[in-house]
C-alpha cells in the first residue's frame, strides 16, 4: 500500500512544535520511530492530514539520573539506546534487558520508548516495564505539564491518558531500593513477532520470605496490568512450590485473555500459569538476601 498525501513538519524545538500543533487543526499525528504509525498509515487503518515529526527536537532525547533517585528518559530515546545505556544497565537492568528483546534489530534501531508508551499496545514490552516499575509519564501541552503514573495512563487497547494536543515528553523511573531479583519472559508466535504474553516480576527477599514483589503482565487484558492480587497473595510468604503454584493458578483464573487466530483463551490462560510460575522462581533465585 502507498501512503495518502499529508503535510509534513519537522520542528526543531518543543516551542516550535506547539506552534504547529496550534495551527494545523485536530487531524494530525506525531511521528517518532514510525514503527507503528507508518504501518497503520500504509494499511489505511488511520488517516491524517498532517504529520509532525519529533526527531529533530533535542529536548526529547536524553537519559539522565536525577537526585540519585530517578532515571528520566526522553520520549524519543530509541530501544537500542536504552539497552546500550550503562546508567540503565546499572539501575534498571530489567528495562535494559527488555529493550534488547523487542522485535528485531531494525525495529530497535528506530522504535522509541515514548512511541511505544504513547501507542499503548496491551502487550508492548516497554508498556509492561513501565507498569512494573511504577513509571511516571511527563505529559506537556503548550504552557502546562502534568505527571500521570503508569497505572492511570493506559486506559484501553491503544488508548491512553494523552490528549490530542499533548505530548509525552519523558518517562521517569524510581530507582528500586534494595536488591531485587527480576525476570522478564515473553511468548511470541515466532521470533520478532509482537508478544502474545509477557510476564515481568521483581522480588526482594529476606532469607526465604518474599519481602516485596511486583508483577506486571502483558497480553492478558485490554491494557498492560499490575497483578496486584498475586502480589498481595505472595507478599510476606515463604517461597515454596505450593505458594508459587497457588499464585500462578490464581493469576490464570483472574485474567480472561481474548482468543487469537492461533490460540484459544484457555490455552493462553494455561500459558499465564506456566510462565508466571517460571517468572516468580527466576526472580526469587536472582534476588540476593
Ligand atoms: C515488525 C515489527 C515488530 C514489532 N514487534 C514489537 C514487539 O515485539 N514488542 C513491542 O513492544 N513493540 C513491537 N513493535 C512496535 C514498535 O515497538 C514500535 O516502535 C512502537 O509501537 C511505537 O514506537 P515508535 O517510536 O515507532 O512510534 P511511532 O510509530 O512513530 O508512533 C506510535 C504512536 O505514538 C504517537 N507518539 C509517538 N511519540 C509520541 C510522543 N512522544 N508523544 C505523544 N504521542 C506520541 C504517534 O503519534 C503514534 O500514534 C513492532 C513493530 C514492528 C514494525
Amino acid at each position: 500500500m502507498i501512503l495518502e498525501p499529508f503535510d509534513y513538519y519537522a520542528p526543531s524545538s518543543l516551542d516550535e512544535m506547539f506552534d504547529i500543533v496550534g495551527s494545523v487543526g485536530e487531524n494530525f499525528k506525531f511521528l517518532a520511530g514510525g514503527q507503528s504509525l507508518i504501518p497503520m498509515l500504509k494499511m489505511n487503518l488511520i488517516k491524517v492530514s498532517t504529520i509532525i515529526d519529533l526527531k529533530k527536537i533535542p529536548e526529547l532525547s536524553f537519559i539522565r539520573e536525577e537526585d540519585g533517585q530517578w532515571i528520566r528518559i526522553g520520549a524519543l530515546v530509541k530501544y537500542v539506546e536504552i539497552s546500550d545505556s550503562n546508567l540503565i544497565k546499572k539501575h534498571l537492568p530489567i528495562l535494559s534487558f527488555a529493550a534488547k528483546k523487542i522485535a528485531h534489530q531494525l525495529v530497535r534501531n528506530r522504535g522509541t520508548i515514548g512511541g511505544s508508551i504513547a501507542f499503548g499496545h496491551p502487550a508492548a514490552d516497554l508498556c509492561v516495564i513501565s507498569m512494573l516499575l511504577d513509571a511516571e509519564m511527563e505529559i506537556v501541552s503548550k504552557g502546562s505539564s502534568r505527571y500521570v503514573s503508569a497505572n492511570k495512563f493506559f486506559l484501553g487497547p491503544l488508548t491512553t491518558n494523552l490528549k490530542q494536543d499533548e505530548i509525552l515528553k519523558s518517562i521517569r523511573f524510581k530507582i528500586p531500593e534494595g536488591n531485587y531479583g527480576w525476570s522478564f519472559n515473553k511468548v511470541s508466535l515466532s521470533h520478532g513477532d509482537f508478544p502474545l504474553l509477557i510476564t515481568a516480576t521483581m522480588i526482594r527477599r529476606n532469607r526465604n520470605i518474599i519481602e516485596d514483589i511486583k508483577i506486571a503482565l502483558g497480553g492478558v487484558a485490554d491494557t498492560v496490568v499490575r497483578a496486584k492480587e498475586i502480589e498481595e497473595f505472595l507478599k510476606g510468604k515463604e517461597i515454596t512450590e505450593e505458594n508459587i503454584n497457588k499464585a500462578s493458578k490464581l493469576a490464570s483464573s483472574i485474567y480472561n485473555p481474548s482468543s487469537t487466530l492461533e490460540f484459544t483463551s484457555n490455552y493462553i490462560k494455561k500459558l499465564i500459569e506456566v510462565y508466571l510460575r517460571r517468572s516468580i522462581k527466576e526472580a526469587y533465585t536472582m534476588a540476593r538476601e
